[in-house]
């Protein structure tokens, strides 16, 4: 491992070697128990990584192709990590493909903080949505979900239960970014049912058999919670029973449900209607 400068301030270390320690930990986050333990996850790409940089949040290291170096916009990203405390890692393709555990990787990669907000921090109000997922196991499809929260404004993801982790590479690549912009937070089915009591706006739960259409209600400038069900089993009753109505998006066909993201997204848009001017 060398150091060197390049047009940004500070000193970036040039890596070769997978087995350099820096690098192994990096990789180590392709595991939940590694990012948990550095408190850390990996997003790919030079856009996200600004946009990750103006929306606050915390680079702990910041990881470039050789091929990068001399591109002013890197160059300023390295210089704003180093700023702000961060390590730049200047690295060979072989490493970064190590890495991203892809082909073809982007040329620039951050490793960023987690952070979730705390459930007890939120408190809907206005025509507030969020989001809560029981038990969301495909990290698609909750990509997918964070996605689509933030294009259609609503406020956040509260995850409920055991579930795929937000941060995970495959997570965060579905988010396309999201990730940065909607904030998470998760808990489990007792605490989410006990701050569910204190909600002051419309529980609407999604179910097969819901017995109400979902483009007959009226979801008002009140905040809403939209509660979605796991992939394979729905939602439990303990859950429905939570709900203030429990919604059916019709269908038509042998498909006997439609995809979690697709449902949510299509609930999404029917609530998010009037705020979209739609
Ligand atoms: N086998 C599961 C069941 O019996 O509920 C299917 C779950 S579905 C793949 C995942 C979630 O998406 C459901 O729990 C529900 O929240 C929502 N969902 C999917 N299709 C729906 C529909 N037609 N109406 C209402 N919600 C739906």
């Amino acid at each position: 491992m060398s150091e060197h400068r390049t047009g940004a301030p500070g000193r970036v270390k040039e890596v070769t070697s997978l087995a350099n320690p820096l690098v192994k930990d990096i990789k180590a986050l392709a595991l939940k128990k590694f990012r948990d333990q550095q408190n850390a996850f990996m997003a790919e790409g030079l856009k996200l990584v600004i946009d990750a940089l103006d929306l606050g949040w915390t680079i702990k290291t910041l990881i470039f192709a050789k091929s990068a170096l001399g591109n002013p916009a890197v160059e300023k990203v390295a210089a704003r990590t180093v700023a702000s405390g961060g390590d730049v890692l200047e690295v060979s393709e072989k490493v970064l493909t190590a890495i991203t555990r892809r082909d073809n990787p982007q040329a620039v990669v951050g490793v960023f903080s987690q952070r979730f907000v705390p459930l007890k921090d939120i408190r809907p109000k206005g025509n507030d949505v969020w989001v809560a997922l029981d038990r969301v196991r495909d990290p698609g499809n909750l990509g997918t979900v964070i996605r689509t929260v933030d294009a259609v404004g609503a406020k956040g993801v509260i995850l409920v239960g055991e579930t795929t982790d937000p941060f995970s590479l495959e997570t965060v690549r579905a988010t396309m970014g999201s990730i940065f912009a909607v904030p998470v937070a998760k808990t489990n089915p007792e605490t989410f049912l006990a701050w569910r009591k204190d909600f002051a706006g419309t529980v609407a739960g999604t179910h097969l058999k819901g017995a109400v259409d979902y483009r007959s209600v009226d979801f008002g400038s009140r905040p809403v919670l939209l509660v979605m069900g796991n992939e394979q089993q729905g939602l439990p009753d303990n859950l429905a029973d939570a709900c203030d109505k429990l919604l059916r998006i019709p269908q038509a066909g042998r498909a006997d449900s439609l995809n979690l993201a697709v449902a949510t997204g299509v609930m999404l848009f029917e609530i998010r209607r009037g705020a979209l001017k739609l």
